[in-house]
């Protein structure tokens, strides 16, 4: 597929009598792309397939392997709400055009991934069909429709039969996928030159029991699913015959009732001699024990990042983040005694409901902390409160950007005062994420403009005047329930009634 040191681990047929060739787009740079679990998937899936000549693309790609002019389908991994700047880019560096009704000809342009599951609606104008869910096997039902489809206007309209699919010529309701996850996902491909180098990757959970508020994670991806322990060990297996270096993947892997079983399994090589690096995604409080961390500090992690989402004990309950302050403690005193170096603290503010009051909390929380963990090294990082759809704060505005940012500063300077180091996502950013989040189809020619114009906060300052758009109603507004929602058509497992039910039960109190 290029020249880059790449391992693969799975069989790739022969491509004979295969003239169909369809293009996968990565929204960055290859090394980034080779440390993405579900895009290398997601090609392994269809490079099996022996009529189907898939090549990856990434922002950075020299030269293709294939001509434009031949692509049948062009599909990207739309993971972040920004993801929609590189992709225009990518689809003007191959003289694609960007609207989806200029394109008469050359490929079908299409986009899966969490953001687009979650609301499409401010990108439909440019692709022709969106993958809403888990894309893993309707990736394949596509890609099969497409190929035997005599034209692009038929493709799309079998397209638009199809659950999961969306076809934004053919509107109709959306029900999301949801896989049932009986094998392992991983990283198909390891590679010298990945962001995490030579790193197998897999995924031991999708989706969080926890059900915090504001967590698109979770409720996109209800119910947790949990791969089942022999195939994990299975790609284990697979993943340590070919590089030391692993990471698991899930946002709670601690949920999953063989967590600790993993852990034993891998500790057990590291003492019987194997050198093997390991690596969590952040851990919930209540997962730190000490096995849990000796097992990560024997596979080389000095420091681990733990999720606290908010400071004070009545905040965290309004979230759903059903956490005491003892339990933090404790999990510090665990980490420190068991060899971790150090932890981060990762935290939110903005939450509905947050007061001044919440954030003293936290400043008393690493006051505490630091006090008993002498030399222990302790930071934290937040980021600000980005309303999204489906979830039970999809009508929770956040605060205005002034208030925040006052936050912000009094969080750092508050945490600098205790020799604490801290990290804050850009406010501003964030608000044009919300902006896009909660936003509705009159934000295409928006995106576009924010493109056409550079894509730094200026641009989307200037296109939101030139098309008068009012972004507040998108980010900064509370919507009542009865409010028609831009992503009302797309039908996730736990329903609008439920998400209302549970925004009650979290906020009705607080506000
Ligand atoms: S524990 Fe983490 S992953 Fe789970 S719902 Fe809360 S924020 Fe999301």
């Amino acid at each position: 597929m290029n020249n880059k040191k790449e391992i693969y681990l799975y069989n790739r047929p022969q491509k004979k009598n295969s003239e169909f060739i369809m293009w996968m787009g990565f929204p960055g740079i290859y090394s980034f792309s080779m440390s993405s679990l579900g895009y290398l998937w997601m090609c392994k899936t269809i490079d099996e397939l022996q009529d189907v000549n898939i090549e990856r693309i990434c922002s950075d790609t020299e030269k293709t392997r294939f001509n434009v002019n031949d692509v049948k389908m062009f599909g990207f991994s739309f993971s972040f709400d920004l993801d929609f700047l590189t992709i225009f880019a990518m689809l003007e560096k191959y003289g694609i055009p960007l609207k989806s009704k200029e394109r008469t000809e050359g490929p079908l342009v299409f986009a899966g991934g969490p953001v687009v599951s979650a609301n499409p609606k401010p990108y439909k104008d440019f692709f022709d069909f969106f993958i809403i869910g888990d894309g893993e096997d309707i990736n394949l039902t596509a890609v099969n429709i497409c190929k035997n489809s005599p034209d692009k206007t038929s493709a799309l309209k079998r397209l638009s039969e199809i659950e999961g699919i969306y076809v934004p010529a053919y509107p109709k309701r959306v029900k999301k996928l949801t896989k049932q996850l009986k094998e392992c996902i991983y990283t198909p491909i390891i590679s010298e030159d990945a962001f995490f180098k030579n790193t197998f990757i897999l995924e031991m959970s999708r989706g969080c029991a926890n059900r915090c508020g504001f967590c698109l994670a979770s409720y996109l991806n209800l119910p947790l699913r949990c791969i089942p322990y022999e195939e994990l060990l299975k790609a284990i297996d697979l993943g340590l015959e070919n590089t030391d270096s692993i990471a698991l993947l899930g946002a709670q892997i601690s949920a999953h009732p063989h967590f600790h079983d993993v852990c034993e399994y891998i500790f057990n090589k590291i003492q019987s001699g194997k050198d093997i690096k390991m690596s969590v995604s952040s851990l919930r409080v209540d997962a730190i024990t000490p096995h849990v961390v000796k097992t990560l500090v024997a596979a080389g992690q000095k420091t681990s990042t733990l999720a606290v989402e908010a400071g004070s004990e009545r905040l965290r309950k309004a979230i759903n983040k059903n956490l005491d302050a003892e339990q933090i403690f404790n999990a510090v005193k665990i980490a420190r005694e068991n060899g971790l170096k150090g932890l981060k603290f990762y935290g939110m503010i903005g939450l509905p409901t947050e007061e001044y009051e919440d954030l003293e909390e936290i400043i008393n929380l690493a006051k505490k902390i630091k006090k008993h963990n002498k030399g222990f090294e302790i930071s934290f990082g937040f980021s600000s409160f980005v309303p999204k759809p489906n979830t039970p704060f999809q009508w929770c505005g956040r605060n205005e950007t002034k208030l925040l940012e006052q936050k912000a500063n009094f969080l750092k300077k508050e945490l600098h005062k205790l020799g604490i180091s801290s990290q804050i996502s850009s406010i501003k950013w964030d608000y044009w994420q919300a902006v896009l989040s909660r936003g509705d189809e009159s934000l295409c020619d928006f995106v576009l403009e924010v493109y056409r114009q550079g894509g730094k906060l200026g641009a989307f300052k200037a296109a939101a005047k030139k098309f008068k758009i009012n972004t507040d109603s998108f980010a900064t507004e509370n919507y009542s329930f009865d409010k028609k929602l831009p992503w009302d058509f797309i039908e996730i497992s736990p329903g609008k009634e439920f998400l209302i039910k549970e925004n009650k039960r979290l906020l009705l109190d607080f506000i």
